[in-house]
């Protein structure tokens, strides 16, 4: 696969860039809806340009469940319509990233007295698959089944067969979704976008929409852009300016006389343990004994991801780009969880890592709870002409994005579109560069001499963060075998992986390529962070010639931030 160099290096060839020509679309946020609309721009040959005033995936997008699901709980408040888009883009990204992708199995359990019955749960898997599959180009990657207790003893024997309050099992329904790496599904999103543009368009990190421009009309034409890293200002010219600012939306539209507010942020938490203390085989949708809500175990390898809650963050605080999990989050999971799976008896000191998000809701006065609030998206415009998008989901990105050019082009922000290609819907479900299978990887090794220079655990995880570009980090590592070693024992990163990042992924800081560019941390034990943020450093100290003092700024950076993800 061509690769081209996309680094911090080049950021002030980008700066320049963006502040010399008039771009189609400025999009004003770097997670995934960002992202999708840059992908939907480039395909149909618009220019953009898209500043993100921290890393890329730095707000929500880096900190959800990492699933692309269809959303089985929203077929209960009868939101099928959104089921059914959600399945379906759920089920065009397995099939175009299937590495990043992938299919998961989950386990919905009906107990004697529990909240849901067992009619109710068969009713529920079935009109999830019939809503997946019918009528779609793109089918899930296996159809649902209904399991009786004696055999989910057998395939999930750590799951509980009687609970005190709930009785025994009745039976359980198992139906896949797909999980994921969202921060990388955002930055895969965006540098495809930017090969597709033949790197004419623009995208930055660390660059902060601080201020509008307006034409004599009093039309935002422009924005004036902060510098983060470099501390100076510079304005940018586009036809349009889109904030795509997810829980900051209010506050970017506040700073254009948009007073009205629209988002509703709820916080939701994870906590990470080793796999083997919980013993799940897949995942599994549980409600907490203390409120009914539903919450998932999920299976990531060899570490259970838990989570997660819906709590309204302003009480907690105000500041939307620091939230964490607390004390009580934590132990809301865990007393759930194990209630449901007696023998882990997870303590704190099973806790690997945490991580928290912020929900970008769309305000709605009907919601009973956080959890009722609708997860659908709304595309609204201030006076001056910003047009805005939130809500929804990453699984919908690219639905929201190609909505958000419809409507551009509709409302005459943007020229009509003369391909007749480029006006059909679904056009962008389009097959990714990087997205290749496990076998057709395997195959690609083979042809390449590459089978025997990495270890199993290290190959599995190369194809499944970097799809068709794990090729060049082995490539590299056959060139220079020390650097395919481990940074960490028992874990896959190496320096061959840390390099390839600072080529081509554009991760200025140590925290870019540990919270986004990697999963390292959340995945990676707390008390090993110290040493793997050293080694990480160290690499990246090289190829940006840091001084000591910047390296070590970088580490306490890092480490401030794990401290603060672990209060135990
Ligand atoms: C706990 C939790 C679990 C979730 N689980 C799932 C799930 O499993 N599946 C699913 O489909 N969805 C899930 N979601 C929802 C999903 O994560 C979000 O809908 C999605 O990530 C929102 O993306 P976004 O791009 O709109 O917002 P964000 O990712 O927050 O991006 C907005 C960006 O705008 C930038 N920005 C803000 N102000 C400025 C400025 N002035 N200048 C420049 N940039 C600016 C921010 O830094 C940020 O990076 C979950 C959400 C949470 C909180």
């Amino acid at each position: 696969m061509k690769q081209t160099s996309w680094n911090a290096k080049s950021r002030e060839d980008h700066l320049q860039k963006a502040r010399s020509k008039e771009f189609d679309i400025i999009i004003i946020g770097g997670g995934i809806t960002g992202a999708g609309i840059a992908r939907e721009a480039a395909l149909r040959n618009l220019s953009f340009c898209l500043l993100e005033k921290n890393d890329f995936a730095f707000g929500t997008s880096s900190r959800s469940s990492k699933l692309f699901h269809g959303g089985m709980r929203y077929l209960s408040s009868f939101e099928f319509g959104l089921v059914r888009e959600s399945t379906t883009e759920r089920n065009w990204l397995m099939h175009h990233l299937p590495n990043l992708v992938r299919p998961l199995g989950f386990l919905y359990c009906a107990y004697e007295k529990g909240k849901d019955n067992a009619l109710e749960i068969i009713a529920a898997i079935k009109l999830y698959d019939a809503l997946s599959n019918i009528m779609t180009q793109y089918k899930n990657y296996r159809s649902s089944r209904i399991f009786k207790p004696e055999f989910v003893e057998e395939f999930e024997p750590a799951i509980t067969q009687y609970d005190p309050d709930l009785g025994h099992m009745k039976m359980a329904g198992f139906y896949y979704d797909t999980n994921c790496d969202d921060s990388r599904v955002t930055l895969e999103i965006i540098k495809e976008s930017l090969e597709k543009s033949n790197f004419e368009s623009i995208a930055t990190n660390y660059t902060k929409v601080v201020d509008y421009i307006k034409n004599s009309q009093g039309k935002v034409n422009g924005v004036l852009v902060n510098d983060v890293l470099g501390d100076e200002s510079f304005e940018v010219k586009g036809k349009v300016v889109v904030a795509a600012g997810g829980i900051w939306t209010d506050e970017l539209l506040k700073n254009a006389g948009y007073n009205k507010e629209k988002i509703y942020p709820t916080k939701g938490v994870h906590i990470v343990v080793p796999n083997e203390r919980l013993g799940n085989r897949n995942a599994f949708g549980i409600r907490s004994f203390d409120d009914g809500r539903f919450f998932f175990v999920l299976r990531r390898g060899k570490v259970s991801v838990i989570g997660t809650t819906d709590t309204a963050y302003y009480p907690e605080s105000k500041d939307l780009d620091t939230p964490w999990c607390k004390k009580e989050d934590c132990d809301y999971l865990l007393n759930s969880v194990n209630r449901f799976f007696p023998h882990a008896k997870l303590t704190y000191d099973d806790i690997i890592g945490t991580y928290a998000g912020i929900r970008p809701l769309i305000k709605s006065e009907d919601a009973k709870s956080e959890s009722d609030v609708s997860r659908s998206h709304e595309i609204f415009e201030s006076d001056d002409g910003i047009v805005a998008i939130a809500g929804g989901k990453s699984t919908t990105h690219r639905l929201m994005a190609e909505e958000l050019v419809f409507y551009l082009i509709e409302k005459g922000y943007l020229p009509k579109l003369t391909n007749t290609d480029h006006q059909a819907k679904g056009f962008s479900m389009q097959p990714f560069n990087v997205g290749i299978t496990r076998n057709d990887f395997d195959n690609l090794l083979k042809e390449k001499n590459l089978d025997n220079i990495s270890w199993p655990d290290q190959l599995e995880y190369l194809h499944q963060q970097f799809g068709k570009q794990g090729i060049t980090i082995l490539e590299n590592i056959k060139n220079n075998p020390e650097s395919g070693l481990p940074l960490l024992k028992g874990y896959p990163h190496c320096k061959a992986e840390i390099d390839f990042i600072l080529e081509y992924e554009n991760a200025p800081t140590i925290m870019d390529i540990l919270c986004r560019r990697t999963e390292a941390q959340w995945m990676i034990w707390h008390y090993k962070q110290a040493e793997l943020a050293e080694k990480v450093a160290q690499i990246a100290s090289e190829y940006y010639s840091w001084s000591d003092e910047r390296k070590k700024l970088e580490i306490s950076t890092y480490m401030e931030y794990i401290k603060n993800t672990i209060w135990f």
